[in-house]
C-alpha cells in the first residue's frame, strides 16, 4: 500500500518526526484558502503516487495569494507519468541549506533491515548510487536487537552530512526506524531530508509503502487503501462488483469460477498468446453479469479477441447462452468472440447459441481448441 506523500507527512507526523505544517484538497479555492492561512510563501504539491514531482512541474513555491492560485490550477489536472493530479498539498514553504536522503527498507537476502544515508538528497537514489555510490552510508539492522542509538550516530557520522545535522539527523532516523517497524512499512523514505540555516532537521519528502496485510493490526490504515491507484480497467470491473485482474496482453478472458479463470488464462499463455486480463464472474452468469464484463474487456482498447470459457454447474448452459445472446445485444463489441461452452445443459445452451454464430461470434468444443481459436485472432 502506496501513501500518497500527506498520508506519509502524516504517519511520520504520529512518530514525532518532524514535517511542515500543511493540508490536502482537491480544488484551487480551498488551496488558496489554505495558504493564506498558512502563511507565506508555501509550496503546492502535487500529490500521486509517483516521485519525480518537482522535475514534471508538479511542486512549487508561491509567494502571495495570486501565485497559489496560478500554481494550484496549474498542478491540479496534471498528468506525470501517466498520474493525473486530484489532490494537492499545500504546506509551509522551507529554507534549505542542505538535501540528503535517508530510507529503511528490508533487504530479503540478508534477512535484515537495510538503512540508507546519502549527504546527497533531492536527486533520485538510484542516480546517486550508479555515479557516486561512497556516497551512500548503509547499515544493517538486526530485527531482534533493533538500532541502537549509538549505531546510529556512527552511521549518520559515516555519511559525513553537514556536523551541525548530526543531532537532528539521528533523532529523525531512530524515530523514522520506529515508524518503520511497529508501522509495518515495507518502505520509508526522506528525499529530501534537509538541513536547514537554523540547524534544525526536518523531512520535506515522504515516501512510505505500509504492508498491506497489516490493515487488520491497524485499522487506520483502511483510508490508505481507499486512495490506491487502481488500474482504469480494473476500477471499472470492481465498480460492477468483478473479480477483475488487469494484464497486458491481447487476449480478453471471461470465465465462470476462479479455478477455470486461471486455467484459462494458463491456457492461452500454453498456445503462444497473452491474456489481456483475469476474469472471473461467478456463478450466476446472466446476461446482466455477461454484459457487465463484456464492456469491461471491450472497453481495453488492447484486446483483440475474446474468449469466454463457461463450465457450467449450478449455472446451467441455456442460461449462460441467453446471457451472452443478451449482452451481446446490449454491448457493441469491437473483437471477435470465441465461447467454450460445456457442463450442465451444455447441449441446450450450444443450440441457442449455433444461430447465431458468425465470424464475430465463433464456438469450439474444448477449451484447447478455444484458446487456439481466441489467440490465432487476436494475431
Ligand atoms: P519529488 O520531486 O516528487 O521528489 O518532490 P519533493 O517533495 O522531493 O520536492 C522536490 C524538490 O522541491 C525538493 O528536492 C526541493 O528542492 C524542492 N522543495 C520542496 N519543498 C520545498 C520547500 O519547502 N522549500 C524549498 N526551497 N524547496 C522545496
Ligand atoms: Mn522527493
Amino acid at each position: 500500500m502506496d501513501l500518497l506523500e500527506y498520508q506519509g507527512k502524516q504517519f511520520f507526523a504520529k512518530y514525532g518526526i518532524p514535517v511542515s505544517d500543511g493540508e490536502a484538497t482537491d480544488n484551487v479555492d480551498d488551496a488558496v484558502a489554505i495558504a493564506d492561512r498558512i502563511g507565506y510563501p508555501v509550496v503546492i504539491k502535487a500529490q500521486v503516487h509517483t516521485g519525480g514531482r518537482g522535475k514534471a512541474g508538479g511542486v512549487k513555491l508561491a509567494g502571495n495569494t495570486e501565485e497559489a492560485r496560478t500554481h494550484a490550477s496549474n498542478i491540479l489536472g496534471l498528468d506525470i507519468k501517466g498520474h493525473i493530479v486530484r489532490t494537492i498539498w499545500v504546506e509551509k514553504a522551507s529554507d534549505i541549506a542542505e538535501e540528503y536522503y535517508a530510507s529503511f527498507t528490508l533487504d530479503r537476502s540478508a534477512k535484515k533491515y537495510l538503512g540508507m544515508l546519502s549527504s546527497e538528497g533531492g536527486v533520485e537514489i538510484e542516480k546517486v548510487a550508479d555515479e557516486n555510490p561512497d556516497a551512500i552510508a548503509r547499515i544493517h539492522i538486526d530485527p531482534t536487537v533493533g538500532l541502537i542509538e549509538d549505531q546510529c550516530r556512527s552511521w549518520v557520522e559515516a555519511a559525513k552530512l553537514n556536523p551541525q545535522a548530526t543531532d537532528g539527523a539521528v533523532d529523525i532516523l531512530m524515530k523514522l526506524y520506529t515508524a518503520y517497524v511497529e508501522g509495518d512499512a515495507d518502505l520509508v523514505e526522506i528525499n529530501p531530508l534537509i538541513l536547514k540555516p537554523t540547524g534544525e532537521v526536518h523531512a520535506l519528502d515522504a515516501k512510505v509503502s505500509l504492508d498491506g496485510n497489516a490493515i487488520y493490526e491497524h485499522p487506520d490504515y483502511e483510508q490508505y487503501d481507499k486512495t490506491q491507484p487502481r488500474d482504469e480497467r480494473e476500477q471499472a470491473a470492481h465498480d460492477k462488483g468483478l473479480q477483475y485482474v488487469g494484464l497486458e496482453g491481447t487476449v480478453g478472458v471471461i470465465a465462470n469460477g476462479a479455478g477455470l479463470a486461471m486455467s484459462t488464462v494458463d491456457m492461452v499463455n500454453q498456445v503462444g498468446g497473452k491474456p489481456a486480463n483475469f476474469l472471473d464472474i461467478g456463478g450466476g452468469a446472466n446476461a446482466d453479469v455477461m454484459a457487465g464484463a463484456l464492456e469491461v474487456i471491450n472497453n481495453d482498447p488492447d484486446v483483440k479477441a475474446i474468449l469466454i470459457n463457461i463450465f457450467g454447474g449450478i449455472t446451467r448452459g441455456e442460461e449462460v447462452a441467453n446471457g451472452i445472446v443478451e449482452a451481446m445485444e446490449r454491448v457493441d463489441i469491437d473483437a471477435p468472440i470465441v465461447i467454450r461452452l460445456d457442463g450442465t445443459n451444455a447441449a441446450e445452451g450450444r443450440a441457442i447459441l449455433e444461430p447465431k454464430l458468425s465470424d464475430r461470434l465463433m464456438m469450439e468444443e474444448t477449451m484447447l481448441d478455444a484458446a487456439r481459436r481466441a489467440v490465432e485472432l487476436a494475431e
